[in-house]
């Protein structure tokens, strides 16, 4: 095969922009697969993802094109997340091409993630194809979108095809492009081998499988291989490229994007971005953009009533092996027994473990609300990293602390600017900037503490403006922060599984809203029980259960016998999920109200 005939291409969108289904589209058009053989978007192959529409795991297909030309090209297209909490995961699969077919809605023009994903794909210096995509429709305003790319983004849009991606029309335009407008990849396949990881499965017969992108030299099965970021060394079993399956071949080389198998575990091994080389020539340089993945977002997971606490641990390995952004170690919560604490990158990265627990391991569980990591800073110079309150050192002993902030961009009709505003003050963000866009729409750059954008911004921003506004976000770094432990307590017993770490600002608010939860869920006792929210020993907030007057069976007196039974069985069954804090029954439920993240 010619090399110059290599071009490897990514899809970038905003979520639900038609990324999947031009995917299918040029995967047809190829004859990789006819129609009727491919089930509907196959580069979405975990059931979860073909359900909430949004993939994952990135992934490379191999395509073979005859151009216009006459020539036959080869043309790698892999597969992008499209989420913001798989932000490095995109850079990652973008250093492996050339090129970017960036694809806009035709019908809502360019959105956050839109803008997000170009600037990664500027950063790796790749040529960029705009597509616009959806002019089926009848709303579809493709000249307005153009001019808008041109505008915000300032690269020519002449040349973009204007396309279906649903009908079909215009397919065979975005593929010309790809073969006249991505540069062909650099091929040194004499020099030591320098390969880089974009993706890595594990697949229970063959080990971890790394999806690669060849830049220099060449690798062979047999071969010693060493991974720079990890220093593990391993011999090649398989290389080969997917071409609908995994098709083994005898080497892969500069310019090749396929995978390799070498007996890997453990995918935390052969993890996202590390640059593999020949263990006795090896590479000067390993490749840039290495990062390793810290969890930015930790929940706890317990198993529910009647689930065993080994099943789920069980489960959380088996994921484990294949997602190196997955940590867990067991906790104990005086309210929910044995459990997990677990680390994610964010949260929708939490709810997909959350949902595959469910999906995947029929499993019952409690998760609890989402916390961030903290820093503090003792007295005594020691510098902690918290994210359960209960390991935090007595106040007199902190110097400071700090907490993680991020930079938001959101995109959003003018219409809702100051309602995104109020939001954000609301949510203790500092305003950056605001641009134009065009007249009607503007992106506010804004600096906000994670803590609140995990608490419950997304629900909040969308149901602000009806959907309108579209919201990405990147980790900035930490910042001093005026945070106390907020404290829960009942009849006057403070309970450790309630406690919080929150600004001081957001205290009152925070601790108002639990104490009224907890009063409609704990049932009344023979005294009145004061529930209150404290801050060191300031009591903030404050309500009480009031006495119980009567018997619960008083008022079924002359009723019929049957009613009388149900009510006892039914406090019975109370009483078995209560935990006795001092002298008060809490029930299950209570925690649960209070703990639980939904
Ligand atoms: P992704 O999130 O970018 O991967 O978007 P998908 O490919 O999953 O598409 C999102 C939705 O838009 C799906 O319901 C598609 O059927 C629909 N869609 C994609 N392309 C077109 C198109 O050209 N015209 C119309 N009318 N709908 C489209
Ligand atoms: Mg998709």
């Amino acid at each position: 095969n010619n090399k110059r005939n290599i071009r490897n291409f990514s899809i970038i969108a905003h979520i639900d922009h038609g990324k999947s289904t031009l995917a299918d589209r040029l995967i047809e058009k190829t004859g990789m697969l006819t129609s009727r053989q491919m089930h509907s978007q196959v580069l979405d192959n975990m059931d979860l993802e073909r359900e909430r529409g949004i993939t994952i795991k990135l992934k490379a297909v191999r395509l073979i094109y005859k151009a216009k030309d006459g020539e036959e090209y080869i043309l790698n297209l892999i597969d992008t997340p499209g989420h913001v909490d798989f932000t490095y995961e995109v850079s990652r699969s973008l250093a492996a091409c050339e090129g970017a077919i960036l694809i806009v809605d035709a019908t809502q023009g360019i959105e956050a993630q839109t803008l997000a994903n170009v600037y990664l794909a500027l950063d790796q210096d790749l040529e960029i194809l705009p597509v616009i995509n959806k002019i089926d429709l009848p709303s579809a305003r493709p000249e307005e979108v153009k001019a808008e790319v041109e505008d915000i983004i300032g690269i020519d849009c002449e040349e973009a095809p204007l396309i279906s991606a649903k009908d079909g029309t215009n397919i065979e335009s975005v593929l010309e492009e790809i073969v006249s407008k991505v540069p062909a990849p650099q091929m040194d396949v004499d020099a030591p081998l320098k390969a880089l990881i974009f993706d890595s499965i594990y697949d229970t017969y063959k080990g971890v499988i790394c999806y690669i992108r060849v830049f220099e030299g060449t690798i062979k099965p047999g071969m010693e291989i060493k991974l720079m970021a990890t220093g593990k060394t391993f011999e090649v079993v398989e290389v080969g490229v997917i071409t609908g399956k995994h098709v083994v071949l005898d080497k892969l080389e500069a310019g090749d994007v396929g995978f390799l198998t070498a007996s890997i575990k453990n995918v935390k091994e052969a993890t996202v971005g590390d640059t593999i080389t020949e263990k006795s020539n090896p590479t000067k340089e390993a490749l840039p953009g290495y990062k390793e993945v810290i969890p930015m977002v930790y929940s706890g997971i317990y198993p529910a009533e009647g689930e065993d606490f080994n099943s789920v641990r069980e489960a959380l390995e088996k994921l484990q092996v294949n997602d190196a952004a997955l940590i867990f170690e067991p906790e104990t919560s005086v309210a929910l027994g044995f459990g997990f604490r677990c680390g994610f990158l964010g949260l929708l990265h939490m709810e997909i473990i959350q949902e595959r627990l469910d999906r995947e391991f029929n499993l019952n569980i409690i998760t609890t609300a989402p916390s961030v990591i903290y820093k503090v800073m003792k007295n005594n110079g020691e510098m902690l990293e918290i994210q359960n309150p209960s390991n935090l050192p007595p106040q007199t002993e902190i110097d400071y602390m700090e907490e993680p902030i991020v930079k938001a961009s959101i995109m959003t009709p003018t219409d809702y600017v100051g309602t995104i505003m109020e939001l954000c003050q609301n949510k203790r963000g500092s305003f950056i900037n605001m641009e134009y866009l065009e007249e009607t729409r503007v992106i506010l750059h804004y600096e906000l503490p994670l803590n609140e954008v995990i608490y419950d911004f997304f629900d909040a921003l969308k149901s602000k403006t009806r959907g309108y506004a579209s919201f990405d976000y990147e980790l900035k770094g930490y910042v001093r922060s005026d945070l106390v432990k907020l404290d829960l307590l009942i009849n006057a017993e403070s309970v450790d599984a309630f406690s919080l770490i929150v600004h001081r600002d957001k205290a009152y608010e925070r601790g108002k809203s639990i104490t009224q939860k907890l009063v409609d869920v704990i049932p009344r006792h023979q005294f009145a029980v004061p529930i209150q929210a404290a801050v060191g020993s300031k009591i903030i907030a404050r309500e009480t259960i009031r006495a119980l007057r009567k018997d619960v069976l008083a008022k079924c007196y002359g009723g019929d016998i049957s009613r009388k039974r149900k009510l006892l069985e039914k406090q019975k069954e109370g009483k078995k999920k209560m935990r006795q804090i001092g002298s008060v029954e809490v029930p299950q439920e209570a925690f649960l109200t209070v703990l639980k993240y939904d």
